[in-house]
């Protein structure tokens, strides 16, 4: 194998929950690195102390670990590049602005915050907007436009400043090549002199991401589509430090269901289906937010789902795990256009994973969830149970909703809707004959005992629907489920004979209430 230099990372910033766009950003930087023989990265990006939320680096590293997305280097991985928090990488942006302000590339800012919101104000009232660059900074308090001692006295007296970038003073146009979107030009006019080292001497977002992707020898760039405006910014950064940008790829949006705008950490439960990978407590208010893990989502599925939304391999195929995906997975297939989020895609996904793992996997988590919810299922039983419902649900867990499955229904169990259409004053007595019928059924298994309702149908001139979905309403209290010669089998002669009793009084009961 070849030692690849890509280098690739994903650098969440703790101030919440992961999105689901984001663990596609995460997976994008994932199979990339592993197409290449690269190494991917995490990185905390936590410079923003006022944004900082509690738990939030344990849970990206927890819904990383819940996909199977392995961390070549960063926090807690370790690696020759660390820290692998920004908030432990100050000496780094410190010795990286110098540079910028000994090379005249960056400047002291000691404006206040009320002085330019005045001046944003005063702007707004005379229909113009407010930019801290060329054209106003000569204007303003910084060490551009003060005189060496001025800037002196101001720091000696322990004025607070900030440090900014210095655009060009003559407009040009910053032209990069987008992995994805080819050619990009963006004016530096509409760049404004950013912030470079905020008032308590930590870096904001922009420093600090492009010390640290240079730092960290970052080959391919590859983020959201939000941060396509700060590309200019950050090429001039690179330039301005004298240092080979990286190369670049912006994912485009994911868009809720409607396909009308992005898709929000707020459209989750409220439409049905969650937005976060793992369920997610807020520390401050206590209220959850739901996850796919804990819907029941198989992490292959989820994934799956979201490698589909901004990527294709160029034909009609859909099923990748994560492995068949890293073989050929590829930046030029990455879509421009934004991808629309589809639920059922993803209950999709979910069922075509389920239905094809082995029994060997399913049959210990059926047994594990049961046992949670106090259902004491055998390995027999739990295949046989699997045999018969995983065709039928999305998610393992549905399989225990069908209670029928592990107990005779109970009187609320019944589905009262069917029992007022389907059963009628004769049936008690169909019931009754094909009680007797199945008593004598010497061989119980599935085949045998279809072969007998068969001849017995005929032999009675009775019809399937009047006979068999009463069967099933007896014996399930439900109007659907699996085949009922191989339910039957399941439970065993002596428990069918009880059920069918025990069903046919209850419904007579229900009868005589309707
Ligand atoms: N910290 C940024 C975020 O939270 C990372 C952006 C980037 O990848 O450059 O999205």
């Amino acid at each position: 194998m070849t030692t690849s230099n890509v280098r690739v990372r994903f650098a969440p910033s703790p101030t919440g929950p992961l999105h689901m766009g984001g663990v596609r950003t995460a997976l994008y930087n994932y199979l990339f690195a592993r197409a290449h023989g690269g190494k991917f990265l995490l990185r905390i990006e936590d410079t923003d102390q006022t944004r900082y939320v509690e738990g939030a680096e344990d849970y990206v590293r927890e819904a990383l670990t819940w996909c199977g997305i392995e961390i070549d280097e960063g926090v807690v991985a370790g690696g020759e590049f660390g820290p692998y928090r920004q908030s432990e990488r100050n000496a780094f942006y410190r010795e990286a602005v110098e540079l910028l302000l000994v090379s005249g590339h960056a400047y002291l800012a000691f404006d206040t915050p009320e002085e330019l919101d005045a001046l944003r104000k005063q702007a707004e009232l005379d229909k113009n907007v407010f930019q801290y660059d060329a054209s106003s900074r000569g204007g303003l308090k910084n060490s551009m436009s003060l005189s060496e001692e001025e800037v002196e006295a101001l720091i000696e007296n322990e004025t607070p400043y900030i440090v900014r970038f210095k655009t060009p003073d003559i407009a040009e146009d910053i032209t990069f090549t987008d992995e994805i979107r080819g050619n990009v030009t963006i004016s530096s006019a509409v760049v404004d002199d950013k912030v470079l080292v905020k008032a308590d001497g930590l870096p904001t977002y922009h420093l600090a991401n492009v010390v640290d992707d240079y730092g960290m020898e970052i080959s391919h760039v590859i983020r959201g589509e939000e941060w396509l405006p700060s590309a200019p910014l950050h090429i001039m950064l690179y330039r301005a430090f004298g240092w080979d940008a990286p190369k670049f790829a912006h994912l485009s949006l994911i868009l809720k269901p409607t396909g009308n705008g992005k898709l929000s950490k707020r459209d989750g439960d409220a439409g049905g289906f969650p937005v976060f990978p793992i369920e997610w407590k807020d520390p401050k208010t206590g209220n959850m937010a739901s996850g796919y893990r804990e819907h029941g989502y198989e992490p292959e599925a989820f994934l799956n789902m979201l490698l589909m939304l901004g990527w294709n391999p160029g034909d009609d195929r859909e099923m990748f795990t994560l492995e068949e995906a890293a073989k050929v997975f590829s930046l030029d297939k990455v879509v421009k256009s934004s991808a629309r989020f589809s639920p059922d895609k993803a209950r999709w996904f979910n069922e075509q994973y389920l239905r094809q793992k082995p029994m060997a996997e399913l049959v210990p988590a059926l047994i594990e969830i049961a046992g949670l919810q106090g259902i004491t299922l055998d390995e027999r039983d739990a295949g046989v149970v699997l045999k018969l419902m995983l065709e039928r649900v999305t998610f393992l867990h549905e399989i225990l909703e069908a209670k029928w499955l592990f107990g005779a229904p109970k009187h609320e169990d019944f589905d009262e809707k069917m029992v007022r259409k389907k059963w009628k004053p004769e049936t008690a007595g169909y019931m009754s004959d094909l009680k007797t019928m199945l008593a004598s059924t010497t061989l119980f298994k599935a085949d045998e005992i279809e072969s007998r309702f068969k001849s017995h149908l005929e032999e009675k001139d009775l019809s399937f629907g009047q006979v068999l979905l009463p069967f099933r309403l007896a014996l399930t209290g439900a109007g659907g489920g699996p085949s009922m010669f191989e339910f039957a089998e399941f439970l065993g002669l002596e428990t069918t004979l009880e059920r069918l009793d025990f069903g046919t009084s209850m419904i007579e009961k229900m009868k005589e209430e309707q």
